[in-house]
């Protein structure tokens, strides 16, 4: 049961911000799935709507992948006409994705837009997904970073990936190279050799949970640029990540561990 937040009544319509995992259907959240079949509209990104399976009385509104705010704004006043929305993102909606959208256009709104509903239904993010494919790789403390300059200047990359580093941090790295941006994945690669961590494992996992699914791992100075693109999710190993090896079903895991020792 979807549950109302207590400090709104839905005098309008509702307002949903789910995820939808890395892809595989089986992989979305049976309340996510609930909420869709629910729906009258369904906004997002072109990809991500083209999950949903169209019917009848569901109206899709597919846009660009550039105008989040827009998006947001659209889902939030046909939510005021009394409709029941659902915004889409891949993954989990709060990771580099929708959900901070539709609060930054609340924050900046007319005060209707507090009298909606808005319920935020979490996903499976890439790099949890990417972790579990290979083991554990994100088995200890971790952090998150999101390699596009788009919205942040690069300078705040680069001393965010310098301190994960020097914080001993294993990393996942989002977006981390597009046409646009052909840069960023090559000089992060030099700042991880340059912060002494090459002989570090990094894994890159594309495709996660898709039937194109591709994981390759290697040393961080064995990696180049182009094993990234945009559909690939990169894991940088602390200093305790390791690989397994055995001749068996799998023949390998990465994984950190909890246990520092004494
Ligand atoms: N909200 C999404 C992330 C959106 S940012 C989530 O929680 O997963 C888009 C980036 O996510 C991509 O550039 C890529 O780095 C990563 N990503 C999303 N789905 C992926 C998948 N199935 N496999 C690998 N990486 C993925």
């Amino acid at each position: 049961m979807i549950k109302m937040s207590p400090h709104s009544e839905n005098k309008k319509g509702s307002l949903f911000v789910v995820g939808l995992g890395p892809g595989d259907v089986d992989m979305i959240l049976p309340k996510v799935a609930k909420v869709i079949s629910s729906a009258t509209d369904i906004v997002g990104y072109g990809p991500y709507v083209d999950r949903i399976k169209p019917r009848s009385n569901l109206t899709i509104h597919s846009s660009d992948n550039r105008v989040e705010l827009e998006r947001a704004r659209l889902a939030l006043e046909l939510a005021l006409d009394g409709k029941t929305v659902v915004v889409v993102s891949s993954g989990d909606p709060s990771v580099f994705a929708m959900a901070s959208a539709v609060f930054e256009v609340i924050e900046n709104g007319p005060t209707e837009f507090f009298e909606i509903n808005v319920t935020v239904l979490p996903g499976v993010t890439a790099m949890l997904a990417a972790s579990a494919e290979v083991g554990a790789f994100l088995g200890h403390d971790f952090c998150t970073i999101n390699l596009s300059d788009n919205l942040k200047p690069w300078d705040v990359i680069e001393k965010r990936l310098r301190l994960a580093i020097q914080g001993d941090f294993a990393i996942a790295l989002y977006n981390p190279r597009s046409k646009a941006r052909p840069d960023g994945f090559k000089k992060t690669l030099s700042i991880l050799i340059d912060e002494g961590v090459g002989d570090r494992l990094i894994a890159f996992a594309r495709d996660v949970s898709l039937p194109s699914q591709y994981l390759s791992s290697m040393r961080i100075v064995d990696a180049t640029p182009e094993m990234a693109d945009m559909r690939t999710v990169v894991l940088v190993g602390s200093s305790y990540t390791r690989k397994i090896k055995r001749d068996g079903v799998k023949n390998f895991y990465i994984y950190t561990p909890r246990y520092y020792g004494e």
